[in-house]
């Protein structure tokens, strides 16, 4: 099954008697192995087309298939189990328990997908440089360092498709190209990878640039 495809997506928002149409038909398919790199104008709808392609959002016409399975217009409870299952989901820190310990997120999040891999979260947390902070709660961390920990937390579930929306925004340079080589090692391991970026350096690794414009996609 393809790891991440979406047809027909239409989002609108209604404010009063406005209405903006966030997407106005954008199909796309990621393929096993895929590092694809997300551009656009501030406002032209790649936020939302990832909170929709993650499940977070209900498109109000079309739908979203991960892994085969439908997820658009099904129960909360199916589209939750869908993700934490098959997609990792790199946006700011927001998937962070204040809680638990870093470390103990990544468990938490390692153990939705069905495994604990000790090695694995050393390795990711050495590629985030937060190995020092690991037993830190997220209230305890910088702005820099959680978003890091969000990093290294959706990471953890080794999942078939990658969601980012701006993952380096907030790491230096030198992180950037750590967790840019870990993207690239998971894409080699199959994994399909869909990244919102302003970032050259990101978008310069990608096999494919979409650029969304308007709520319309324009492939390169
Ligand atoms: P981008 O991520 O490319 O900046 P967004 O997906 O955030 O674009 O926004 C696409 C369009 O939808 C913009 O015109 C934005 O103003 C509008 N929009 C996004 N979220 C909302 C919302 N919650 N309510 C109303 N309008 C929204
Ligand atoms: P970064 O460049 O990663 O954002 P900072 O320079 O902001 O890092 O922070 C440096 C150190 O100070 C970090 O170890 C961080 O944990 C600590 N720190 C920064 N802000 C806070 C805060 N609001 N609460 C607790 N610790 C903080």
């Amino acid at each position: 099954a393809r790891p991440l495809e979406a047809f027909e997506l239409y989002r609108f928002y209604h404010a009063g008697e406005d209405e903006t149409a966030a997407l106005r038909g954008v199909s796309l398919q990621i393929h096993a192995g895929e590092f694809v790199a997300l551009t656009g104008p501030s406002g032209s709808g790649k936020s939302t087309l990832l909170a929709c392609l993650a499940g977070l959002d209900e498109p109000d016409g079309g739908h979203v298939e991960v892994m085969g399975l439908r997820m658009s217009r099904r129960p909360e409870a199916v589209r939750a189990a869908l993700r934490a299952r098959h997609i990792g989901i790199l946006m700011q820190s927001e998937n962070l328990f204040d809680h638990l310990t870093v470390e103990a997120n990544m468990k938490f999040q390692m153990s939705l997908a069905g495994q604990i891999e000790p090695k694995t979260i050393d390795g990711l947390l050495d590629t985030v440089g937060l190995a020092p902070r690991r037993h830190a709660r997220p209230s305890q961390l910088s702005g820099g360092e959680a978003a890091r920990a969000g990093l290294a937390v959706a990471l953890s579930a080794n999942p078939h498709v990658l969601l980012a929306d701006e993952p380096t925004a907030e790491v230096d340079a030198a992180t950037e190209a750590a967790i840019l080589a870990h993207l690239l090692d998971r894409c080699r391991g199959g994994a399909a990878v869909l990244i919102a970026t302003h970032s050259s350096a990101l978008a310069a690794q990608a096999h494919r640039l979409l650029r969304i414009r308007d709520g319309r996609l324009i492939h390169d």
